[in-house]
């Protein structure tokens, strides 16, 4: 029988990032930004531990995805993996080119470049037959960062902050301009163009997030790319938000679509078939 393909982001946001992607018996984890006390009760709460971690990489080197590597790493000796900038900023993690394909067998993880106010990546993640991506922390959607991700079925998206909430936030005029710049974080309708650009090729499940507390909620966000898949006619893409501290469900990486269109109509037809039947 085939591995299941899953993936959980276990929290998101800027108090810490980390996301658990699994196939079989390989285990690995996509930043750790939460100490390693805080990574081992999420890990629990989707059934798993440290023994299951075989990798470790790391997106970029801002605190929200790599304050948990130090005490990771002095529990247990997992080898942590970086692309070129990150890498040096991260302590016993070992360098890996952008677009070079690191080969565990059962899963195979590509780095790509992504624009943010630090050298930060992308990261694509095969198991041979299905693939899926994450891509947080980053200022905006280039034609580049939708190549690596096309024909992706399950992607974890940064959808920071819806641009109204931004502007009439808290923030000050400083870090609104740095959030909302091309090396800042995506907006809820960058991620929506960013999702609709890859429907046609296969997307199934979407994860908004790295959600701001502040500029940004869970129903903002998917309720504003629902809304543009949808007029797209793209409404069977299951998207969902990450939050922190809370790990996503088992996101199982290319599970089909269901039509709702198909299962509705089926259903106006069913009844009709009982209604006849009662008349009988
Ligand atoms: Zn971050
Ligand atoms: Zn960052």
């Amino acid at each position: 029988m085939e591995a299941v393909f899953r993936l959980s982001v276990l929290s998101s946001g800027s108090s810490g990032n980390a996301t658990y992607l699994e196939t079989g018996k390989r285990g690995v984890l996509v930043d750790a930004g939460l100490s390693c006390k805080k990574l081992k009760g999420l890990l629990a709460r989707v059934g798993r531990g440290l023994d299951d971690v075989s990798a470790v990489f790391v997106t970029h080197g801002h605190a929200d995805h790599t304050s948990g590597v130090k005490s990771l790493l002095r529990e247990r000796r997992i080898p942590v993996y970086a692309a070129p900038g990150v890498a040096e900023a991260v302590k016993g993690s070992e360098p890996v080119p952008a677009g070079e394909t690191l080969d565990f067998g059962a899963l195979a993880a590509t780095f790509f470049a992504v624009p943010h106010d630090a050298p930060t990546y992308g990261l694509r993640v095969s198991d041979g037959r299905r693939s899926a991506a994450l891509a947080t922390d980053l200022g905006e959607i280039s034609f580049e960062t939708i190549e690596h991700m096309r024909g992706v079925e399950a992607l974890v998206l940064e959808a920071n902050h819806d641009p109204e909430w931004l502007r009439r936030g808290p923030y000050s005029a400083d870090l609104k301009r740095r959030v909302a710049s091309r090396i800042g974080h995506l907006s809820n309708e960058q991620a929506a163009e960013a999702a609709l650009a890859l429907a046609p090729h296969g997307l199934k499940d979407l994860v908004l997030a790295h959600l701001s507390e502040t500029n940004n909620s869970p129903m903002r966000a998917t309720g504003t790319v629902r809304r543009v898949l949808k007029a797209a006619g793209h409404d069977g893409i299951r998207v969902r938000a990450a939050i922190a501290r809370h790990p996503t469900p088992w996101i199982e990486v290319g599970q089909p679509i269901q039509d709702h269109r198909h299962v509705y109509r089926y259903g106006e037809e069913g009844a009709e078939r009982s209604r006849l039947f009662d008349l009988g």
